[in-house]
């Protein structure tokens, strides 16, 4: 198992950390274009609860991010400016560039990584975006969730998962790190279903994968189907074991970005063990340690 840390010390010769940063106020998925109201499990803060104020500089906001934990981190410490919430591609590509451009900017800045969808990845955002991979490390995040285009109709994903396919060519192609999100626990998935996904994502050519623990959060449609009793939300040991077995499927050089996500604890209503972050991390280590 590759872990995030040991392939960013290879790679960067540091201990790396993220810098959040808001920089898309939206995404087609919500304003119409693609769909309305977004996925059924996505905040009205388009999973991106944990970054900074959008009304700061991009500079600012990476300044920000980095004095929270420039204590832990330490003066070795490198830093990759995350853009995180709702969909980064979706603007000019002269905007993406120029905050791109601020971003790179920053001293402490090593890499790039940006969250958004495959279906946003016009021929002139990638043009962008494989020209800063010139210059600098860059990493894009898509939310896959699911390889199951009838799950992705359930969950109001509003794309095919062909588009991911062709996204993830293109950036392999431009020389982009690619970091796929999967999502363990999606309704009327089953183990086998959810594990295809995993192993859709390989053959894919994902070079990272991001995993999450479907939870539940304040205001969406998932907690109406929730309080309704149409699904359940999935237990600890019932998660990690399909972690477990989704790991078995990840060829030697796919980089583990997250074996789980922790939802913002003010909105997150189920499941609960997501939000104790520190037995999560001690069960992690106590169940996967090498
Ligand atoms: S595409 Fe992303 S930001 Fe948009 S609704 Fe879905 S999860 Fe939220």
């Amino acid at each position: 198992m590759l872990t995030a840390n040991e392939h960013y010390k290879a790679r960067f010769g540091c201990k790396m950390y993220k810098a959040s940063i808001s920089f898309a106020r939206t995404c087609p998925n919500r304003d119409g274009t693609k769909g309305k109201g977004g996925c059924i499990f996505c905040s009205s803060g388009g999973s991106g609860e944990f970054s900074s104020c959008v009304e700061k500089s991009i500079t600012g906001q990476i300044d920000d991010a980095i004095s929270q934990v420039s204590k832990k981190a330490g003066p070795d410490a490198g830093y990759i400016a995350y853009f995180q919430s709702f969909t980064n591609t979706y603007c000019l590509p002269e905007e993406l560039a120029d905050a791109m451009d601020e971003a790179v900017s920053h001293p402490k800045i090593k890499a790039l990584s940006i969250a958004t969808r495959p279906d946003c990845l016009p021929d002139e955002i990638m043009e962008v975006i494989s020209e800063k991979a010139n210059q600098i490390p860059v990493y894009v995040e898509l939310g896959l969730q699911t390889s199951s285009d009838k799950t992705a109709k359930l969950i109001n994903r509003c794309y095919e998962t062909s588009n991911y396919d062709d996204a993830v060519k293109r950036l392999n192609q431009a020389g982009v790190n690619v970091i796929t999100h999967v999502i363990f626990g999606l309704p009327e998935e089953s183990e086998e279903q959810m594990l295809g996904s995993v192993r859709h994502a390989v053959n894919a050519g994902t070079d990272g994968i991001k995993f999450t623990c479907l939870y539940v959060l304040k205001d969406t449609v998932l907690e109406q189907m929730w309080r309704s009793g149409e699904f359940e939300v999935l237990g600890r040991e019932e998660y990690f074991d399909i972690v477990e077995k989704a790991l078995k499927l990840l060829p030697s050089d796919t980089v583990i970005h997250r074996l789980t996500g922790d939802g913002p604890k003010k909105l997150l209503l189920a499941p609960l063990w997501t939000a104790d972050k520190r037995s999560i991390i001690n069960y992690i280590n106590r169940r996967f340690a090498k």
